[in-house]
């Protein structure tokens, strides 16, 4: 079995026995992959109290049958502020959570760790509104895992559609016609100013999304659209929707 050098972001870390620690990783080019921390929880551990979820990294790591063994980690950037801030550990579990059910082990899929990357620099500093930044996220990971949302024309009929009543087929990927609105069942609909929203989150970068400022209330409907969409092709539910949406109305008056 090889040794490998990859950069990797922590999704998720959970303690085995009295020393060790279990990572779930997003690497650069292995996809997501499974490695154990030896002594990771020891006072003089090499690695320190160092590998959190959100953890930027470039690591050494030992190919095993199940799990990989990490040999030696050096830490890139280590996303404090967004552990430490309430509200964008939120915001960033839920991107996390949507990195690792978009992925099986060792699947591979080109921009997804770059991504997730980028997004996170990116919430790290000052963000506008967080829940724009993670629609942006959640539709641009359907996008690149092959679910492109279809925005322009109806996905029924092909009419270009234009001020009016309009919905999201989850099923289909894409909007649908007022006419042919009543024959879709799994759908969710969209107000126009929701619409135009989304289509801009899918061609602007992260860093211009983080200063775009909106009504709160078009916020939640952009992230509630980008959830059940992403849960509709991801096929589970994702249980940051719950937490995330929760903290949104708390804080809307
Ligand atoms: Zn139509």
């Amino acid at each position: 079995m090889a040794t490998y050098k990859q950069e990797a972001v922590v999704l998720r870390a959970y303690d085995l026995g009295e020393a060790d620690r279990i990572l779930t990783m997003i690497t650069a080019t292995r996809g997501l992959r499974r490695a154990v921390a030896k002594g990771v929880k020891r006072t003089k551990s090499k690695f320190g109290g160092r590998l959190e979820p959100f953890t930027h990294l470039d690591a050494v790591l030992h190919e095993g049958r199940n799990l990989d063994t990490v040999v030696q980690v050096e830490i890139i950037r280590s996303h404090e502020p967004v552990r430490a801030d309430y509200a964008k550990f939120l915001f960033g579990e839920a991107m996390l959570e949507m990195i690792e059910k978009s992925l099986h082990e060792y699947q591979i899929i080109p921009r997804l760790f770059d991504a997730l990357r980028v997004t996170l620099d990116v919430l790290e500093g000052d963000v506008c509104e967080p829940a724009l930044l993670l629609a942006a996220f959640e539709f641009k990971v359907c996008s690149l895992i092959g679910y492109h949302p279809h925005l322009d024309c109806c996905l029924h009929c092909g009419r270009k559609i234009e001020g009016e009543k309009v919905c999201l087929d989850l099923a289909g990927g894409g909007i649908v016609c007022s006419r042919c609105l009543p024959g879709v069942e799994n759908r969710q609909n969209v107000s126009d100013d929701c619409l135009s929203l989304i289509r801009c989150l899918l061609h602007e970068d992260m860093a211009t999304i983080s200063c775009r400022s909106e009504d709160p209330r078009i916020c939640r409907e952009v992230l509630t659209a980008a959830f059940r969409f992403s849960e509709s092709f991801l096929d589970r539910p994702l249980k940051s929707r719950q937490v995330v949406m929760g903290y949104l109305e708390r804080g809307i008056p």
